[in-house]
């Protein structure tokens, strides 16, 4: 990117936006909901489109998705490739029903069931390993963010998710900004607080990847995301999609969001 025209890495970055539908929908419904989006999405020319389903129904949703540009993750994955993980799947598994991206990290998994920062590491590393795109969620709670740790928080997530990664693998990496008091809660960061979380995000891969690697990175924001905020939230700098939980479940409220500027 030139020197002169900040803006011409953000135009370069395809707008993308990610449902992750949590542990939600029934079967039928999660198979309506993707024929819904395959018929009415075009050719995803313009912008990237991402469903990230209950683990159980991501054969089903792969068949039915198939031939359209949607794109199919899971919404947690363990780094081994087998063994004795009960309860877990591998990047292996993954791949071999169509999975072709995945999170890492949400919030639920670090604050719900524990998740280690250190794991985040070797499972971006088993991700890249098995041509599947990790989407690295990072952010802090509200305790961190009164605490006026915020961006130390985020830091540390950034270097342990990020420990295995090298420079010209970062291309296939996204970065979620999903502060944990905006999950789910209704309440959105402000144009503001996400423009300087993404900031902040960008210069921290910047130091740590190069400028070119940082120009090229797409950084979702996620919490409370709604088709009457996405335009607002998409006009911020450096914000280049959203990661949608609650909104994602149904069609009359993703599609708006999906068309934000149509
Ligand atoms: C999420 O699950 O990542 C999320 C952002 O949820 P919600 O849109 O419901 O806040």
């Amino acid at each position: 990117m030139s020197q002169e025209d900040p803006s011409a890495g953000r135009r370069k970055r395809k707008p993308y936006i990610a449902a992750n539908w949590k542990m939600n929908l029934d079967r039928n419904q999660a198979l309506d909901m993707i024929k819904t989006l395959k018929a009415r999405l075009g050719d995803g020319d313009d912008r990237e489109v991402a469903v990230f389903a209950p683990a159980v129904y991501l054969a089903d949703v792969a068949a039915v998705s198939q031939g359209s540009p949607i794109g199919l993750g899971a919404q947690n994955m363990h780094w081994e490739e087998n063994g004795a993980f009960t309860g877990e799947i591998s990047a292996l598994m993954l791949r071999g029903v169509g999975v072709d991206r995945v999170l890492i990290g949400h919030s639920e998994r670090r604050h719900l069931f524990f998740e280690k920062d250190e794991w985040m590491g070797r499972k971006i590393r088993a991700a890249l390993d098995h041509d599947i795109l990790p989407t690295l969620c990072v952010g802090e709670t509200i305790e961190e963010r009164k605490a006026g740790k915020a961006q130390e928080v985020i830091a540390r997530q950034l270097k342990t998710g990020l420990e295995w990664a090298q420079a010209i693998e970062m291309s296939r990496v996204t970065i979620a900004y999903e502060p944990v008091w905006a999950i789910g809660t209704g309440e959105t960061a402000t144009p503001d607080q996400a423009g300087e979380a993404h900031g902040m995000i960008r210069d921290w891969i910047s130091d740590r990847f190069g400028a070119e690697v940082a120009d090229d990175l797409r950084i979702l924001y996620g919490g409370s995301v709604k088709a009457d905020n996405v335009k607002e939230l998409m006009a911020v700098e450096g914000v280049d999609g959203v990661l949608v939980g609650g909104a994602s479940l149904q069609p009359d409220a993703i599609l708006p969001i999906i068309e934000f500027d149509k």
